[in-house]
């Protein structure tokens, strides 16, 4: 049984390590100067406005919204960095020089730089006034206490959709994508093509507490390095030694049955045939 590495993408608990880990790194820092070595990972502004406004700033808050890191600066504005498949930022040493794949550097006062390293190419960063120039409409932050089972029961209401695309739709519930989707349905021992609407009560509490549980679960060991995935200071995490289904094509279930995969609205869906019923399952 091996973790299938296709197509893996930092989700809510990777982003929120980063988060955590890179905080005592760059609050209070200011930047010195900024280094782009591949233009396209700049998306606002050009690529000189983005050096000279960052120039000289002061980073005085770090963030999660989604998938998204969010850098409050001194002057107001926000440097926002999606990772999307294979971004990593990393802390490194004093006067140490960008390696393969590094695509922006932020040199700090105090030495250290930040390196953006994107092997794919697909993370993006903005420098805006807000995060709403940016993303049109994020749902809410499962991990806070607002985020109760009847704002999910509210989510599935109505809506026709199968659960998993459901629950990794940003603009319903944020940060959740394919790895802890598939976790939060199996805790929940709910099928992934289940019609959201035609949940139970008892289904949405199961759901609801399973989606915390999975992803606290995740943070607690630091994100999934299923892929790319890297932590601040070059680490890897280790949730992905907790996955019970995702990515476990053919591994056993502890019910003794195999993980099976479906596609479900074009994404990968790894589960339990026997723990995760579509029709007929428990009460
Ligand atoms: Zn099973």
């Amino acid at each position: 049984m091996t973790i299938q590495r296709k197509r893996i993408r930092p989700e809510l608990p990777e982003v929120e390590t980063i988060k955590n880990e890179l905080t005592p790194y760059v609050i209070g820092r200011r930047i010195t100067s900024v280094n782009v070595l591949w233009d396209r990972s700049v998306r606002q502004p050009s690529v000189d406005e983005f050096k000279k406004q960052l120039t000289r700033r002061k980073i005085t808050g770090l963030a999660r919204r989604g998938k998204y890191l969010v850098f409050s600066l001194d002057d107001g504005n926000k440097l926002i960095v999606h990772l999307r498949m294979t971004g990593a930022l990393l802390v490194k040493p004093k006067g140490c020089e960008p390696e393969k794949y590094v695509r922006v550097v932020f040199c700090l006062d105090d030495g250290s730089v930040i390196h953006f390293r994107d092997l794919r190419k697909f993370g993006k960063m903005w420098l805006v006034k807000d995060l709403d120039e940016v993303v049109q409409k994020l749902g809410p932050e499962p991990l806070k206490s607002d985020f109760t089972a009847a704002t999910l029961a509210k989510i599935v209401a109505d809506r026709q959709t199968p659960i998993k695309a459901l629950l990794v739709d940003q603009a319903l519930i944020a940060g959740i994508g394919n790895m802890y989707a598939d976790e939060a349905l199996y805790a929940a021992r709910i099928h992934p093509l289940l019609p959201a609407r035609s949940l139970t009560k008892e289904e949405i509490r199961r759901l609801h507490s399973a989606i915390k549980n999975v992803l606290q679960a995740a943070i607690g060991n630091k994100g999934a390095s299923t892929s790319t995935y890297l932590r601040p200071d070059g680490q890897k995490g280790s949730a992905h030694y907790e996955f019970k289904v995702a990515h476990r094509l053919g591994g056993k279930c502890e019910c003794g049955g195999e993980v099976g995969r479906i596609v479900v609205r074009q994404r990968g869906t790894y589960y339990c045939p026997r723990c995760q019923k579509l029709t007929g399952g428990e009460a």
